[in-house]
């Protein structure tokens, strides 16, 4: 095998990069800083056949127990940037959406008040195309650059296939970079948007305690996954250290930390089963990094 870039670490622990605070070790571990390095990077893992993942900040994701036998890539240095081009933010995949909302608001750039509602980065939420509050994602990405070990590619959000929580990014892609489009407006009320999101938000889902946001996808626009599952009597419901949030019920909480992501499986194989019953069959949101899986995918 050849030698690993020499800012790749082993063995680090994946409970510490995800919300939930659940999962093994990753094999190897780097966060790049510029694009050079992580072009060495994807080479390398291309090259030697190892597996690879993008973690942003784990925001919705599922890491197995045991771990993931691969290199586990997180972006940072000027692949977490942020800077103004005109009306526009051009920001590396890297960069928190909570940092971007708060440029914008400085810099009185309106389009992204939503993304204060959602605790991921940016290249996460293009891949996911989070949306919050009647925004999402691809109503402001211009373009994105993808790379992969063996090339690369740029998009708006139709070439990336943007959709309700997903895309055409693949697990061997990395967004490096994206522009977001927005429109110039006044900071004062981009601000109070935002107070008014982050507000609605306190009193509508779980705070202070980990999460991966939503568990599932909704099965329509009429129909909330977690007022299916409410209605299935799920709320509160716990496995282990796993609990179907008392809140809302398409959150699952690891409380008091003593989760594992063993329990959280079983907690959503329940909640699918209950849901069945119901003639729905729930799609999870939920991104999976390891060797786990779901009865019934
Ligand atoms: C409290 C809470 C509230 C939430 N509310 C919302 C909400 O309102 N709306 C919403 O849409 N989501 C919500 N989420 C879910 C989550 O924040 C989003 O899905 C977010 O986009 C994930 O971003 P991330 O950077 O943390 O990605 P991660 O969770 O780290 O990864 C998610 C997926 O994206 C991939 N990925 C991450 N970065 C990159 C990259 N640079 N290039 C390619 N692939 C990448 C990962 O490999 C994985 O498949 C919430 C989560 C929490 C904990």
């Amino acid at each position: 095998m050849t030698e690993a870039p020499p800012f790749v670490e082993r063995d680090v622990p994946i409970a510490r990069l995800t919300t939930v605070g659940t999962g093994g070790p990753a094999a190897y571990f780097a966060r790049p800083e510029t694009t050079a390095q992580l072009r060495d990077l994807l080479r390398w893992r291309l090259a030697e056949g190892v597996e690879m993942a993008v973690i942003g900040l784990g925001s919705n994701l599922l890491a197995a127990d045991s771990g993931f036998d691969g290199l586990v890539v997180r972006l940072a240095g000027e692949l977490a940037a942020i800077d103004r081009d005109g009306d526009a933010i051009a920001c590396g995949g890297g960069a928190s959406l909570a940092a971007v909302v708060r440029r914008a608001t400085e810099w009185g750039l309106s389009g992204v008040e939503f993304g204060c509602a959602i605790p991921g980065t940016v290249g996460g939420a293009v891949r996911m195309n989070a949306g919050a509050y009647g925004g999402e994602m691809r109503d402001v990405l211009a373009e994105a650059l993808v790379l992969s070990g063996d090339g690369e590619r740029s998009g708006g959000a139709d070439d990336l296939a943007m959709r309700y929580r997903g895309s055409n990014v693949t697990t061997g892609e990395v967004v490096a970079a994206a522009r977001l489009s927005l429109t110039a407006g006044d900071s004062v009320a981009i601000a109070a948007t935002v107070r008014d999101m982050q507000r609605r938000r306190k009193e509508a889902q779980p705070s202070g305690v980990r999460t991966f946001g939503s568990v599932w996808k909704n099965p329509s626009d009429q129909l909330g996954a977690g007022q299916l599952l409410e209605r299935c009597g799920l709320k509160g419901y716990a496995i282990g250290g796993a609990r179907i949030s008392p809140v809302h019920a398409n959150f699952i909480e690891n409380v008091g930390g003593q989760a594992t992501s063993t329990d959280v499986i079983a907690l959503m194989a329940e909640a699918r089963r209950r849901a069945r019953k119901e003639g729905v069959d729930l799609e999870h949101e939920v991104q999976m990094l390891g060797p786990i899986a779901l009865p019934g995918d």
